[in-house]
């Protein structure tokens, strides 16, 4: 989309070059004197690989050591100007990380900040969008020229009053990568921009078609109702009519993007570069970035996941940077980790779906299957953990345990042993301080297991049935005859 013809075609004009376009698609190029020795006496040109190949000329293209040699060779003249921005007050770089970029479960440490005078390249392009009308617009790029990092391009680098034609000492900057960096920026400015065009062009296309269709649909309708004279005949023309004025309609309303790069300068602006380390409990990774002393804007990092750039940094607990799409968090802590890594770091729950944390993912030990903390069961007894599948709860005891536990008859392996205790043991006291406690039951039977206390106090005709928890408190009381059966 992007075509080099004409700025290359513009400097030519600069160092007054003769430049002849020939039938092929190619340019003849007599270099003047001040260039004969660097791009000797004459060279063809060609913008096109087929070309290129069809006349032996030489390719420029984006990449092409021969475009690589004219922006370098521009770089260096009063067509392509250096200028220099400078800035005072600037705030602290830790002010500008949290203008611009936010961490919501990391903490971002500055471990170095470097303040320098950064040559940049300043890319005007202009661009046409055609469809059956035609807009222009100017896009600017600006980028780092050494890390080629885009940044905006606001106004005051636009101003002609910043060249200083004379400075030179861009010399490194590699400026047929930054070349090909700024076509891509500016293919994704356009973009925004395109879209809302594309869209209306091709509803009008759509609403063209349809009324061509229809017009040469009735007639042909009318032309058979008519009898005319070969029917047949007409027919074809119709269709043929038709099918012309579609493919009209289809050129008027394509859509068509081209941009030419205009001229390219160089700008020198103070840019810090910052070495970053986000850090919380469970990993850091150390980032980029940098930003210019006018915008104040720091690059954005892009997400490891889907690799769009965001300005909401979630840390992956595997040291993954993830943006407000891409993070995925335990469903009972704060650990959070990429689209990436979810598949293998967080587990879904068998019962409600929820995903979780190895912390707070667990396994049925009979099932085999994955459960969170709210449907694993911790069995008192023997301490499996089982999934709702494998629970039962007791017939006298009432509470829960794994089925392995409980008997066919209904008890739990806690209420099938219990054994006698003299009625002094502290737990009977325990369960019968309240009011109204049978007091001077002597026969009493307990059992016990990791997480409950059964008692069972027998009278004559009623039997007197307590749950303790580990803390003593009486979490089920029972009164009734022949509790525990025969
Ligand atoms: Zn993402
Ligand atoms: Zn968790
Ligand atoms: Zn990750
Ligand atoms: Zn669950
Ligand atoms: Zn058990
Ligand atoms: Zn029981």
């Amino acid at each position: 989309m992007t075509d080099v013809r004409s700025f290359v075609t513009s400097y030519l004009r600069a160092i007054g070059a003769g430049a002849q376009p020939l039938p092929t698609g190619a340019l003849a190029v007599r270099w003047p004197p001040t260039h004969a020795a660097r791009f000797g006496e004459a060279t063809t040109i060609a913008f096109d690989p087929l070309v290129a190949e069809a006349s032996t000329a030489e390719l420029c293209v984006v990449g092409s050591d021969l475009l690589d040699r004219i922006v370098a060779d521009a770089s260096g003249r009063g067509f392509h100007c250096v200028a220099r921005v400078t800035a005072e007050n600037e705030p602290l770089a830790d002010d500008v990380l949290a203008a611009n970029l936010k961490f919501p479960n990391a903490r971002p440490s500055i471990l170095a900040a470097d303040r320098g005078l950064v040559p940049y390249l300043l890319f005007n392009f202009r661009v046409a969008l055609v469809t059956d009308e035609k807009r222009e617009l100017v896009k600017s790029v600006l980028l780092n020229a050494k890390t080629l990092e885009v940044h905006t391009a606001a106004d005051v680098f636009l101003q002609d009053s910043l060249t200083i034609p004379e400075e030179r000492n861009v010399s490194e900057a590699n400026l047929a990568a930054s070349y090909g960096a700024a076509c891509g920026a500016l293919e994704r400015a356009i973009l925004r921009e395109v879209e809302p065009i594309r869209a209306k062009a091709s509803a009008m296309l759509a609403t063209e078609l349809e009324r061509i269709n229809q017009f040469y649909e009735t007639s042909i309708q009318e032309l058979y109702a008519g009898r005319t004279q070969a029917p047949l005949e007409t027919e074809k023309v119709f269709r043929a009519e038709r099918d012309r004025r579609v493919d009209e309609a289809g050129r008027k309303y394509a859509f068509n993007a081209t941009a030419k790069l205009v001229n390219a300068r160089t700008i020198l602006i103070p840019t810090t570069t910052l070495h970053l380390r986000l850090a919380n409990e469970r990993s850091s990774k150390d980032l980029d970035l940098e930003f210019d002393a006018i915008n104040l804007e720091t690059n954005r990092p892009s997400c490891d996941s889907c690799h769009t750039t965001t300005d909401v940094v979630y840390l992956c607990s595997r040291g993954h940077v993830a943006c407000d799409a891409c993070d995925r968090t335990c469903s009972f802590c704060d650990h959070v980790v990429c689209s990436t890594c979810a598949g293998e770091v967080l587990s879904q729950c068998e019962a409600c779906i929820r995903k979780a944390c190895p912390d707070h993912t667990f396994q049925d030990e009979i099932g085999r299957k994955t459960y969170c903390p709210d449907h694993i069961h911790a069995c008192a007894i023997c301490g499996r953990m089982v999934g709702p599948a494998y629970v039962k709860a007791c017939g006298l005891c009432e509470q829960s345990y794994c089925v392995v536990d409980v008997e066919t008859s209904g008890r739990c392996r806690t209420c099938r042993t219990l054994a006698a205790i003299p009625a002094t043991h502290a737990d009977v006291a325990r369960a019968t301080t309240a009011k109204g406690e049978p007091k001077n039951l002597t026969k009493w039977v307990r059992g016990e297991n990791g997480k409950y206390t059964v008692l069972v106090g027998k009278g004559a005709i009623f039997q007197y049935l307590y749950v303790l928890d580990k803390g003593g408190a009486t979490i089920r009381r029972e009164k009734g005859v022949r509790l525990l059966g025969g």
